[in-house]
């Protein structure tokens, strides 16, 4: 079930909708067997930290040449890595990636820095404009869904509700693995261990869930001796680590066991390699989602309330998803306003037109709703919002704060979009404190990549210009786009992200396998190179016509690791 319950809040709600899918699928009998089962199997899983897998591959099993190995560890920030492997609490990830391979410097996730987002983005190459997966939930109002992954029931929809091809699509015929994921179409061995996890997420064991993951690696291996080949690639999903940064925030003792933990199951995974010898032909990778942010009980930002209360909104933020269409369409044609706000620390508003949830208003209609309250309940200038985007017209996009308003403009070119920041009449990015940067954002236009370069390290918000235009033409998103300032969010937790801040976006991203450089660094890279990277890598062309918005860091990274370390 991974994902089913990651973000935390969420036990309480869920297990209902699981125990209620799990019986009037199966029947009540099969449902007490399947949880007696489970419970025995989690109780044996979750003790210790593991122990290392004695199954062994068969000699005559078909290795691929070279394979990946992908550790796809939810919410474990990219600063955090690169300190706990100088610091030497990271052992096992400073031993394989920090010292055995590169490390991104600042690689970005997507915006909202928000796991079913992100990692649709990382296992297809492009950005969520494109895959329209913007969220943990997102509403339709055309279809009247207004989906949520968070759950047992929902979870594995993800694979129908977006059609980019996935890596697993790509590599075809090429056979792959995923344990414990959700983003799963196209994989030949799925193990999702939903009946298992499923119990541990009930009694919030989420360092067990962790460890099962790298348990699985027995199963997989099981597979492989009857199928007779190792998968080409094999995405090794760690769901826990972000509950427990949920729940505790990530400067808690429990976030910092809960790092020590996962570098000890990866540790488990890379022995067990190394004694197949699979290690010299494969590259192995970890990445995560996004970042982690402190939160805090004083740090919610209530928009419900405002909506409906301040504002005289007609508004909603009930979840409907199944069910006849009419039926949906009936609730939501009650409302005029549709709030998203239970992914943290991003929230999107609908607003019906004129006409209805059909066509979605315009530019002057959506600024007229956002300008008639008085100053003090404009989104804006409430405490704890970062940023308030919204479109100015097709090519261009308002962004707001406390510090006032700006504009962003996009052209297109022949070599793909371009993007200029306009700090007039305020500088709410702030870029104009930097004079290197200033120097940058008064040239005016310039490609979604040299912003990344740009602004990748020391800014507070790192590569957000060129992302917000194209996210906010996703349906899904509604008309605006809020951003959460650090220590706060739009629900209550300790910790989260999805804002745009730079903790929100420093994912964990680093390489090593056969030809990388070990100890070398990479300047900067995004989300969306990852599935780019690894084509290239295996030596599969990608299909005539793909558009991935990510490239292939494949001659960055096996250059020397001097070049490599160059920065622009
Ligand atoms: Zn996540």
């Amino acid at each position: 079930m991974g994902t089913a319950h990651h973000n935390g809040r969420s036990g309480a709600q869920t297990q209902p909708a699981a125990a209620h899918a799990l019986a009037s699928a199966r029947g009540a009998d099969v449902l007490r067997r399947l949880l007696a089962f489970a419970f025995a199997s989690a109780f044996l899983v979750g003790c210790g930290p593991g122990a290392p897998s004695r199954l062994n591959l068969r000699p005559d099993v078909v290795r691929p040449r070279p394979g990946v190995v992908i550790f796809l560890v939810d919410g474990l920030p990219g600063c955090r890595v690169a300190r706990g492997c100088a610091e030497g609490w990271l052992p096992n990830i400073r031993e394989r990636f920090c010292d055995g391979g590169v490390c991104v410097a600042h690689a970005m996730t997507c915006v909202p820095a928000i796991t079913y987002a992100s990692i649709a983005t990382l296992l297809t190459g492009v950005e969520p404009a494109q895959h329209q997966l913007i969220g943990n939930r997102w509403f339709d109002p055309v279809s009247a869904c207004f989906r949520c992954y968070v759950n047992l029931a929902h979870y594995r929809c993800v694979n129908a509700d977006y059609s980019t091809p996935t890596l697993y699509e790509l590599i075809q015929p090429a056979s792959s693995a995923s344990i414990q994921a959700a983003h799963v179409r196209g994989v030949t061995g799925d193990f999702a261990n939903w009946a298992v996890s499923g119990v541990m997420w009930l009694f919030h064991d989420f360092t067990a869930i962790d460890k099962l993951t790298a348990t699985t690696l027995n199963d997989v291996a099981q597979w492989a001796n009857w199928e007779g080949r190792w998968p080409t690639v094999l995405t090794c999903y760690f769901p826990g680590l972000d509950t427990v940064g949920h729940h505790h925030g990530p400067d808690s003792p429990e976030f910092h066991r809960g790092m020590e933990h996962i570098d000890h199951q990866i540790g488990r995974v890379c022995a067990w390699l190394q004694r197949q010898g699979l290690l010299e032909t494969t590259y192995l990778v970890l990445v995560s989602d996004h970042g982690m942010v402190a939160g805090g009980r004083p740090g919610h930002i209530d928009l419900f309330r405002l909506l409906r209360d301040d504002w005289g909104r007609k508004v909603t933020r009930r979840m409907l998803q199944d069910g006849p269409d009419a039926m949906r369409h009936r609730y939501y044609d009650q409302f005029d306003t549709v709030l998203n706000n239970q992914d943290g620390r991003r929230a999107s508003l609908h607003f019906r037109s004129a006409t209805g949830w059909r066509e979605p208003p315009g530019p002057p209609e959506v600024e007229a709703i956002l300008t008639t309250p008085p100053p003090a309940q404009q989104l804006w200038n409430l405490p704890g919002v970062d940023l308030v985007a919204y479109l100015a017209s097709d090519g261009a996009a308002i962004i707001r704060s406390g510090r006032g308003l700006a504009r962003i403009e996009a052209r297109p070119t022949e070599q793909g979009p371009e993007y200029r920041y306009l700090p007039v009449p305020a500088d709410v990015l702030g870029y104009l404190d930097d004079l290197q940067l200033t120097a940058f954002v008064q040239a005016g236009f310039h490609s979604s990549r040299d912003w990344l370069g740009a602004t990748a390290a020391r800014q507070r918000y790192p590569d957000v210009v060129p992302h917000l235009i194209p996210l906010l033409h996703v349906r899904r998103l509604g008309q605006v786009v809020l951003f959460a300032q650090p220590g706060y969010s739009f629900v209550r937790e300790h910790g989260g992200h999805g804002g745009v801040d730079g903790e929100d976006r420093q994912m964990t991203f680093m390489l090593a396998g056969p030809g990388i450089p070990p100890g070398s660094t990479l300047y900067t890279a995004r989300a969306a190179d990852l599935t780019p990277t690894l084509l290239d890598l295996l030596g599969v062309a990608p299909p005539p016509g793909a558009t991935f918005d990510g490239v292939s860091l494949r001659s960055a990274i096996l250059a020397t690791p001097d070049t490599a370390k160059t920065e622009p």
